[in-house]
């Protein structure tokens, strides 16, 4: 059996869990559990995929919505009129959106990653539930923490009441970053650019894991309440997930992916 689904959990009514590229039916580049459409790879496939994905996770595909996803930082509450946006078609995917919250049972949020950040956010106490697609840009814009807010105002979330897991994406071994990158950080984040950036080889490094930890723990979020595979990295474990710069920029994408039962 082909380990096609990573860290699945069920809390209260809400299910979640990331995949891995195992199990799928697309060819190279996209081998074999591709869930995007955008990345070249023939469209029934994907299709097929996330059918696969979505039956072993235990929620319904059709009511799963997923994003047009551009490194910004804007997030979209979905309600009954967009659940299911890209689902089965990309062309009605949320447009512009790198995060995504609900509270309607039955729906589910998809964020597409190979090496960034899949952040899945949950709120028992309102049973409220929030995803998002945190690569550098979105950790530099502090979007999981963003993603919160909004949740704050649309449903009451505390940050201390969430239960926040960080999928698998790019470590800190492999992570390399220039100058840009570590200039932004400098002025927006210094604190978590000096706690982060791993200096080796003649080389930095950034730990967008522990990055995104410390940003959520900033706003009231409870540091053992924070979960994740922080030893799994995307691009050292090619055989197991999709790495964008390991592939060299043609590559399929895994997914997390969080939904509250019908
Ligand atoms: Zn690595």
């Amino acid at each position: 059996m082909k380990k096609m689904l990573f860290n699945k959990r069920i809390s209260g009514q809400v299910i979640q869990g990331f995949s891995t590229r195992e199990g799928g039916v697309s060819p190279p580049p996209f081998s074999s559990l591709n869930l995007a459409f955008h990345v070249g790879d023939r469209p029934e496939f994907v299709r097929e995929n996330r059918h696969r994905f979505f039956a072993a996770l235990g929620l319904d595909l059709q009511q799963s919505t997923w994003a047009n996803q551009v490194h910004g930082n804007q997030v979209a509450i979905v309600d009954r009129r967009t659940a299911g946006s890209g689902a089965l078609d990309p062309a009605d995917a949320l447009f512009g959106i790198d995060a995504m919250v609900t509270n309607l049972p039955g729906i589910s949020l998809g964020i597409m990653v190979a090496d960034c950040l899949p952040i899945l956010i949950y709120d028992p106490k309102h049973q409220a539930i929030g995803a998002v697609h945190a690569g550098w840009r979105g950790t530099l814009s502090k979007l999981a923490a963003k993603t919160i807010t909004v949740m704050g105002e649309e449903f009451s979330t505390k940050p201390s009441d969430c239960q926040v897991t960080i999928g698998p994406g790019i470590g800190a071994c492999c992570f390399q970053v220039k100058s840009d990158v570590i200039a932004a950080f400098q002025d927006q984040l210094p604190q978590v650019l000096q706690d982060c950036l791993v200096y080796r080889d003649g080389t930095s490094f950034l730990d967008l894991y522990q990055a995104n930890s410390l940003i959520l723990q900033g706003i009231g979020v409870i540091g053992k309440n924070i979960l994740g595979d922080s030893t799994s990295c995307t691009m050292c474990e090619q055989n197991l997930f999709f790495s964008y710069r390991g592939a060299g920029g043609v590559t399929g994408r895994q997914a997390g992916v969080i939904g509250i039962m019908e």
